[in-house]
């Protein structure tokens, strides 16, 4: 009985085997024809050796006989399969009649079913089982069926050696070959050990029983191998040798513990065998298969799951089966258990898949987020319109290049670009093909540098390229005329063509400065001063420049502190009325005298303060002065005066400015009637509605609006008439131009006056310098006046002794 046992545990060894890595090899790769095969196979092979586990060990010979022709279901159809999936590895071409000859290959198979698994009467007698020490055993007849049988499977056996040994010639990569010599090993080896065992020993000894399917292990293993290197079968990265291996042991470790729990059958004393307690030995063995279980499941993952729920199945299985079979009760503890540890093995298992779903959520999100970091980064640091980087790019990368130079010694130009009069393309064409413009241009402007120089778009329509030069400045300059050359050919976009021509400044490291900032800086002025000059060329930063530029900014510098330091006063040039030439009013004006660089010209410092927003607080403290100024000037005066003070657009767009204003007045004392804001024309009629309702604002104060400069902005009359406008102050191009005696200008002055009455504002002329422009403008009715010919710009001082001596 021992011996029997064995070899159903054996049997039953290989069924878990072969259906462990079916399974496996049909869950990688479900499509693959060979995997589809080979899992058919294994199949087959399960049914034959489970048939043969059961067979060995039944109670009795009917019993026996019918499990074995549940095995002969097995091994009648393995040899068949086992040729198809050898053809369909060896990817052996069948021309014609594919589906006829595949069916023809299991005629046999089908044969083999009907005579030895079916009891149909063709063969009447097919197993002639004796009872041994190695449990039921077939003593084959060797009658024609038995002949039949042999023939089959040498004839198949033989003809898949045969394809094997031509695919392992004809393929001509290394793996194919050794793959192809390992498989023809491995079936050849198992042909040649079943053939001794089941058909020379089961004839010739007396009795011996039937191992070929124990046998079927080697190329079993030999094809699961074979798949999983060939690619048809894409291994999971857990599987590797070891893994099988433990897989077996672990399996076999079961199965045998399994055996001694059968050996335990009830009423047996098995207190003799192991000096313990039957139940406590059951508890014991069930204990040790329930840990064998959870270790396969928990270590070999995928393939240790479906061994672990193979064993267990069995196992429940067959305490089923004894129970029907003995009508006992004993195994039900056992089948309890079974039952849980499957649960058990589900549960972990799902706990684990969720486990691994979750490392791969996560992972997914890792990829995602780099990925969206990419995209962010690229959206960061590239212009949308042009796909080429942009100036915080530019700005990045230009040091490295700098660097680079200072180690090789060698220059980098640094080219401004900007197109001449691009906004009327936009203005032409629309938008979307100033666009397409661009698009084009940043295309050819791309094509004109090389590997290591760099190009950025900065704004609109303002490119920036860094040139790398090992070749003195030669290079610097063969770019710039390039650049020059394709800008000017025409761009043709929609059957129409476009010009468009290109300003560029050009600044070169080290000599125009050695900071990617002053580069660019230098760079920029030297394309304003190729626009001043002309447009259409290239201009290099000079010498005269770039002392504009320091300048520039130590004067910015200086004027952060102006106000702290107290270097900023105001003039006041009084302003007359033409007709009795009195003092009406006084417009103040900022004065700037700095220690180092002494009395600076309000046209130059004033940019400045806008540009850096300084004029804001600047502006505030004017507007303060001015009107605590004018209560001084006030007393002085018997009737009511004016104080004009100039604003800048940047201080109209301060959403605060009409409560700033509002505050200063109340501050003050100053009456808001008193106080007047000037504009230029300019600013007063940019495109912004914003500026309109601003200036609205301050109106409803009380106070009154200049537009100055007036006549150089061009604004239409219709504009004019929606202004909350109180006086005009004709630009001092037009009144100097009376005295020239250009008669162009004068009409143009009178016109303006004229344009004002019509208005219903008043006029007031600047930089009235002379007898005859006075004259003039009293003739055309001009209301105020205001220029050197009366008043300089005047010091409060100086302004009480006017006031104060009667003039002459
Ligand atoms: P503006 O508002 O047009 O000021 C009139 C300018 O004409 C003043 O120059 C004045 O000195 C000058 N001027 C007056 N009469 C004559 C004359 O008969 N002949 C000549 N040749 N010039 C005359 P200034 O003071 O140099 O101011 C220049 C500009 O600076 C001002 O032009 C104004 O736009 C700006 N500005 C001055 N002070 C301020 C201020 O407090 N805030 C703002 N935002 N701008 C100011
Ligand atoms: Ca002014
Ligand atoms: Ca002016």
């Amino acid at each position: 009985m021992l011996i029997s046992s064995v070899f159903s545990i054996l049997f039953a060894t290989v069924c878990v085997i072969a259906m462990v890595s079916g399974i496996l090899v049909l869950q990688n790769n479900r499509k693959s024809a060979v995997n589809k095969s080979y899992f058919t196979l294994m199949v087959a092979i399960t049914v034959w050796a489970a048939g043969l586990a059961v067979a060995t060990v039944a109670p009795d010979k009917t019993l026996s006989e019918i499990w074995r022709r549940f095995s002969a279901i097995g091994w009648g159809s393995a040899y068949a399969i086992t040729l198809h999936f050898i053809i369909l590895l060896t990817d052996i071409r069948i021309r014609r009649r594919k589906k006829l000859i595949t069916v023809l290959l299991y005629v046999p198979a089908l044969i083999m079913i009907l005579a030895f698994a079916l009891p149909m009467g063709i063969n009447q007698h097919p197993y002639q089982l004796q009872l041994s020490k190695y449990g039921w055993v077939n003593v084959p007849r060797n009658d024609v069926w038995d002949m039949i049988f042999y023939a089959y499977y040498l004839s198949y056996t033989i003809l898949g050696l045969f394809f094997l040994v031509k695919w392992g010639k004809k393929s001509n990569d290394k793996v194919s070959r050794q793959q192809a010599r390992s498989i023809t090993f491995a079936i050849f080896s198992s042909l040649l050990i079943g053939t001794i065992t089941d058909i020379i020993l089961s004839s010739t000894l007396e009795v011996f029983p039937q191992v070929a399917p124990i046998i079927m292990l080697i190329p079993i293993i030999a094809m699961y191998h074979s798949l999983k290197n060939n690619g048809v079968l894409t291994a999971e990265p857990v599987l590797k040798k070891m893994n099988y291996l433990s897989i077996v042991i672990s399996v076999s470790l079961y199965l045998i513990i399994s055996f001694f729990q059968a050996r335990m059958a009830p009423g047996q004393d098995s207190q003799g065998l192991f000096e313990l307690d039957e139940s406590m030995v059951r508890g014991i063995i069930t204990q040790m298969q329930m840990i064998i279980s959870i270790f396969l499941v928990l270590k070999e993952r995928k393939p240790g799951f479906i061994a672990s729920v193979l064993i267990n199945i069995w196992n429940l299985l067959s305490a089923v089966i004894f129970m029907i079979k003995h009508e006992t009760t004993t195994a039900l503890p056992g089948i309890m258990s079974y039952i849980g540890v499957l649960l058990l093995i589900f549960l972990i298992r799902s706990y684990m898949i969720k486990g691994v779903n979750f490392i791969e959520r996560i992972n997914a999100q890792n990829e995602k987020l780099v990925e969206s970091e990419k995209t962010l980064y690229h959206m960061a640091y590239h212009d949308s319109l042009t796909g080429l980087p942009n100036k915080d790019s530019f700005f990045r990368h230009l040091p490295f290049m700098l660097s680079a130079a200072k180690r090789d010694n060698s220059h980098v130009g640094v080219l401004f670009i900007d197109f001449d009069s691009f906004k009327s393309v936009n203005d032409i064409a629309g938008h979307t093909t100033g666009d397409i413009v661009l698009q084009q241009i940043s295309q050819r402007l791309f094509s004109c540098i090389g590997k290591k120089d760099m190009i950025a778009r900065f704004a609109g329509d303002e490119f920036i390229i860094a040139v790398a030069d090992k070749d003195g400045t030669k290079e610097i300059a063969t770019i710039c005329t390039d650049v020059l050359e394709i800008v000017n050919q025409p761009i043709a976009i929609y059957e129409m063509e476009y010009f468009v021509t290109a300003s560029i400044g050009v600044a070169i490291y080290p000599e125009d400065g050695d900071g990617a900032e002053t580069l660019v800086k230098n760079a920029d002025m030297a394309m304003y001063a190729a626009k001043r000059l002309g447009k259409n060329q290239v201009v290099y930063c000079s010498p005269m420049m770039k002392e504009k530029i320091t300048k520039e900014s130590k004067l910015t510098n200086a004027l952060y502190r102006a106000l702290d330091k107290r270097e900023l006063y105001l003039l006041y040039q009084p302003q007359v009325v033409v007709e009795t030439k009195e003092i009406y009013g006084y417009e103040a004006l900022l004065r700037w005298n700095n220690e180092d660089f002494g009395l600076i010209n309000p046209e130059e410092f004033i940019p400045l303060a806008e540009k850096t927003g300084l004029i804001r607080p600047i502006g505030l403290w004017v507007l303060k002065s001015a009107c605590q100024q004018l209560k001084l000037f006030k007393q002085l005066h018997s009737q009511d005066v004016f104080m004009s003070v100039n604003l800048s657009l940047l201080q109209l767009k301060d959403p605060a400015i009409t409560k700033k204003i509002k505050n200063i007045l109340d501050d003050t004392h100053t009456e808001a009637k008193n106080l007047k804001i000037e504009i230029t024309e300019g600013d007063a009629f940019q495109d912004e509605p914003i500026i309109h309702r601003r200036l609205r604002e301050i109106k409803d104060l009380g106070v009154s609006i200049a537009i100055d400069d007036f006549g150089t902005g061009y604004s239409s009359s219709i504009r004019l008439k929606n202004f909350p406008i109180d006086l005009l102050k004709i630009d001092i191009e037009f009144i100097r131009g009376i005295s020239n005696n250009s008669e162009k200008d004068k009409a143009l002055t009178k016109s303006l006056i004229q344009l004002g009455k019509n208005l219903g504002v008043k006029v007031l002329a600047e930089g009235v310098e002379t007898e005859e422009q006075y004259q003039f403008l009293r003739e055309q009715e001009c209301d105020y006046i205001q220029g050197f010919y009366f008043y300089r710009p005047l010091s409060p001082d100086e302004i009480l002794k006017i006031l104060t001596l009667p003039r002459g």
